[in-house]
């Protein structure tokens, strides 16, 4: 019985493991590289075709981008996960695909005219489709038999709607005649404690492996955060200056999230003076993902959320909440001048509907944009959030004139202490913990930790590592391989950099001096400038 790390090894995205034995070989999880890649992942070592299961932590696309990349390659195996990930894999999937099919073509487009090869799409919205027959749902905390050397049980690990840590018991020949008996779990991404509907992470206490998770493994989340009472003061607000309320955020989750504070407040009449106030959900994945969330899985929800639920309260539908589909529906919102709240994707703001939002809304200083996610930098949201004055968007010049406002931590991942917390409740373990999906410092961070904490071995294996789990013992001790072409970009880029900031400061040099000038100078200087920038596509 073995373990080979694949993805995620020193990064956070791209999760993907290889659990083999005698008669059975698992992927755990099979996620797509997203953002920021450093390492090269090593090959899978043996053919899709081969792979018996494959088990979902949960359906965010960094852990199930690539399932139907998977089928393309050949494999027919069946995937096994909670009945809610099953359902919004299936919305995240075919999104997925479908942005996949537009890259392509865009690339395409570009590439017709540049007299390139044509490329392909990872994957078709068809080849999703057939991926999506392999799935078969698993209850949560339901042991369920794979093979004569394998079981597994699904525990529900409170980070998304239907995500797990998987237990794995294996019970293999030693090679002797005898048997060997071994158990490992995989925590999947970790969640934080106290989110909205959904359950506080699981504990488990026994296992001889624990592969982890470290997102957070060096950093703490902020406590005593009142996220009612922050989205409180911002609705009041906005709503008594007669403005919109535009919130970009991530469809699958976040969106969700919103929609449950919203109705508390209204439940609770805590916004007064504005009695049905009107909400528009405006992305077709976040209504999707709305109506996933809506059915009654009650195996997912916390106590609280079951307890509504039981008195025929839905705890993510209100009155006058508007789920807004087509086009024509998303334009109208912006046409009728009841004050509203809008909440849009992309949480990020660099692409979507969120964008017509923002033209319609930003210049309007009576309306706020509310962040209530992670702005990640070169974004229009981190922009927004570092104060910029004027954006373009469409086209169009737009003055920044709306409140910006950031919700303050909403995280969807466990922190140090929770990690530690979560890794604490094995005890001393007869193996070892494996960290993965961390950067290196999260990495260092949590295993000084966890060592410290609970005198357990811990491993922080680079992709391609290969660990004998009956025999306790490394078969690969895998070295990092960086990405080359990022390393060639980075240093080109610090010289180029040098060369542009030197370049920057001349520039002030001049914006200076014209200050103590003629206006009609200043008046040429500026529109020279706004050009410049125009012409090097300063268009957000
Ligand atoms: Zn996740």
């Amino acid at each position: 019985m073995k373990l080979t790390f694949i993805g995620a090894d020193h990064e956070v995205t791209g999760s993907m493991h290889l659990l083999e034995t005698s008669d059975t070989k698992i992927l755990i999880d099979c996620g797509m590289e997203q953002g920021r890649n450093i390492y090269v992942n090593a090959d899978l070592p043996v053919s899709y075709k081969e792979i018996d299961y494959l088990l979902l932590t949960h359906a965010h696309i960094d852990h199930s981008g690539m399932i139907p990349f998977a089928y393309l390659q050949g494999f027919n195996g069946t995937i096994l996960t909670t009945n809610a990930s099953m359902d919004l894999d299936r919305i995240m999937l075919l999104d997925s695909a479908h942005i996949q099919e537009m890259q392509a073509e865009y690339e395409n487009r570009k590439g017709k005219r540049a007299g390139r090869d044509e490329v392909k799409p990872a994957y078709t919205v068809e080849d999703a489709q057939k991926a999506l027959e392999l799935f078969r749902p698993v209850a949560y905390n339901e042991r369920v038999e794979l093979s004569d050397t394998v079981a597994v049980r699904f525990i529900d690990a409170g980070h998304l709607l239907g995500s797990a840590s998987i237990e794995i018991w294996l019970k293999d020949t030693d090679g002797q005649g005898g048997t060997v008996e071994k158990k490992i779990v995989f925590s999947g991404d970790i969640g934080n404690t106290d989110k909205p509907l959904i359950r506080d992470p699981q504990y488990i206490t026994e296992a001889d492996y624990v592969v982890m998770e470290s997102t957070y493994g060096n950093r703490s989340h902020e406590t005593d955060v009142d996220h009612l009472e922050d989205i409180r003061r911002i609705i009041q607000e906005a709503l008594d200056r007669g403005g919109n309320i535009v919130i970009p955020a991530f469809a699958v989750g976040r969106t969700q999230e919103l929609l449950y504070f919203i109705r508390l407040l209204k439940d609770q009449n805590l916004i007064h003076g504005h009695d049905g106030f009107p909400v528009y959900v405006d992305s077709p994945l976040a209504v999707e993902a709305t109506h996933v969330f809506r059915e009654n899985l009650m195996d997912c929800y916390d106590d609280e959320t079951k307890e509504m639920i039981q008195k025929g309260i839905n705890p993510i539908e209100f009155d006058n909440l508007v789920l807004s589909i087509t086009t024509e529906e998303s334009t109208a919102i912006n046409f009728n001048p009841t004050p509203k709240i809008i909440i849009a994707a992309a949480g990020m703001c660099n692409a979507g509907r969120i964008r017509h939002h923002l033209k319609h809304n930003l210049w309007r200083s009576e309306c706020s944009i509310v962040f209530a996610g992670y702005q990640a930098e070169g974004t229009l949201g981190r922009v927004l959030q570092d104060g910029i004055e004027k954006v373009r968007l469409f086209g169009e010049d737009i003055v920044v004139r709306a409140h910006i406002e950031t919700m303050k931590d909403m995280s969807s991942h466990a922190d140090q202490e929770g990690l530690l917390k979560w890794a604490q409740a094995y005890g001393r373990i007869s193996g070892r913990f494996f960290l993965v999906h961390g950067e290196d410092e999260g990495m260092a961070a949590l295993s000084a930790s966890i060592r410290e904490n609970t005198g357990n071995e811990v491993d922080c294996p680079y992709s391609g590592s290969v660990f004998d789990l009956a025999a306790g013992e490394w078969l690969n001790v895998a070295e990092p391989i960086f990405i080359k072409k990022d390393d060639e970009i980075s240093v080109r880029n610090s010289e180029h950099n040098n060369e542009l900031q030197a370049a920057m400061d001349q520039l002030q040099a001049v914006v200076d001096r014209t200050k103590q000038g003629a206006n009609a100078d200043k008046l040429k200087l500026a529109r020279a400038i706004l050009k410049l920038a125009e012409k090097y596509g300063f268009a957000f």
